[in-house]
């Protein structure tokens, strides 16, 4: 990869944004030969987030030799156990789903953000079709036959298209003229990892509560990531206890499954939202990532599907390529927009109901979601056909 200094430049596409999305979407078109730019700051990466990767990410990740970078950072993922703790009247029946019920090894593996993110740093350097600009989009300007990027230095860069893998107040997203329907929800999540005295067993479980779920996801060795979805008070009361405490209210909260447990140091708070965009690509510019969609913690979905934006664009510009087209023009837009449209729908769908059940005092919709559990927990088919789904979506896996 280049660290580029021209003051103008040409290229087929520029990533905006170095997030997750942003560097493995600059990584997949970079490696299938398309001139990239990608401008994003090299900058630590700022929370201590980690990421459940399901299936089909971890296939992508392979593809782009992302994965074998950092694989060996990760935790596999076997069992996942939904137990719900909202110790009201009707409660749903704990449900356990394997891997080995879908003839899987894993359902995926946990991985710290900074890790995956290192190691898509170190992949991107490998790719000689891949221009850094260690900088920040100051402006993007879409014209008739190419679109233009302004670094903050005063570098000026064209290309036929630009991935806007810039986050939740994406500037790429207003260039484009999309505007995004936004819910906050009265919910925050504290992110935190603990040591505990007894093994994971590679299970991550989700305790369901009346403010919202309580993961704990398995890392290497006898530690857990945790992310704790509660009312934004408790939420900032909990990032302030300190480690011996908050260890000993997320092991309370555990009902002690994972024996005692001490917080390392470092948590965040994360107010949560569900964002869907007008449209997911236009005027030359595809949204990738967060400025595509924002999703509550439930479920391991957001990054999955930001992933899976990434794979898909690349897919759709190196096929417009070979047939020489214009990697901007309308009818390849419009191909994205296809391709993610039932994915992103369709998730931030299920799990904003899947939300909302948790919350309501309503007893029908508590009924409701106890018996969609217990469904899910009892069918076979059913419940091989969630685990399946969970992983990626039916299209996908028939692909
Ligand atoms: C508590 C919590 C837990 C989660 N757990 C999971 C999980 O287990 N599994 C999962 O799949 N997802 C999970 N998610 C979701 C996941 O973390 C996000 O989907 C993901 O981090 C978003 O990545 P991104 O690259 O789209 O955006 P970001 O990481 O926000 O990256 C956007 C980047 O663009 C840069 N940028 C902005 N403007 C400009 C500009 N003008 N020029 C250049 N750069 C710019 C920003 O600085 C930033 O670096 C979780 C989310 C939360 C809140």
């Amino acid at each position: 990869m280049g660290q580029s200094s021209d003051q103008s430049a040409k290229f087929d596409v520029i990533v905006v944004g170095g997030g997750p999305a942003g560097l493995a979407t600059a990584i997949a078109l970079a490696q299938d030969g398309v001139a990239t730019a990608l401008v994003a700051r090299r900058i630590p990466y700022r929370d201590n987030r980690t990421t459940a990767l399901l299936g089909a990410s971890i296939d992508f990740l392979t593809r782009i030799n992302v994965w074998p970078h950092c694989q060996s950072q990760a935790a596999a993922l076997r069992t996942m156990r939904l137990v719900d703790d909202t110790g009201r009247l009707i409660r749903a029946p704990e449900v356990r789903f394997s891997s080995e019920e879908i003839g899987a090894e894993t359902f995926g593996y946990n991985i710290e953000n900074r890790l995956l993110m290192d190691a898509m740093e170190r992949r991107a350097a490998e790719l000689a079709h891949l221009a850094r600009y260690d900088d920040t989009a100051a402006s993007i300007e879409p014209g008739d036959s190419t679109i233009t990027v302004t670094t903050g230095n005063g570098d000026v860069l064209t290309a036929s298209l630009v991935a806007g893998a810039d986050g939740r107040q994406s500037p790429c997203r207003q260039a484009a003229g999309i505007t995004v329907k936004s819910r906050a929800l009265d919910q925050s999540a504290v992110t935190f990892n603990v040591g505990h005295t007894r093994p994971h067993h590679n299970t991550s479980t989700e305790f369901h509560t009346q403010h919202g779920p309580c993961v704990f996801v398995p890392l290497p060795g006898e530690r857990s990531s945790v992310v704790w979805v509660s009312t934004p008070d408790e939420a900032a009361r909990l990032a302030q206890l300190n480690n011996e405490d908050l260890g000993l209210a997320a092991e309370r909260q555990s009902h002690s499954i994972l024996g005692r447990m001490v917080a390392e140091d470092g948590r965040h708070v994360f107010p949560l939202a569900i964002e869907t965009p007008s449209a997911f690509a236009a005027r030359r510019i595809a949204l990738v990532g967060e400025a595509a969609h924002v999703l509550p913690p439930i479920g391991a979905q957001g990054l999955n599907m930001g992933l899976r934006d990434g794979a898909d664009l690349a897919d759709i510009v190196s096929r417009a390529r070979a047939q020489t087209e214009d990697l901007g023009a309308d009818q390849v837009l419009s191909r994205y927009a296809t391709a993610r449209r039932a994915d992103v729908f369709s998730r931030t769908m299920a799990i904003d109901a899947a939300n909302r059940s948790l919350l309501s005092d309503f007893l029908p919709a508590q009924s409701i979601r106890a018996l969609g559990l217990h469904l899910i927990g009892s069918v076979g088919p059913l419940r091989r056909l969630a685990m399946r789904e969970g992983l990626a979506p039916w299209w996908r896996r028939a692909g």
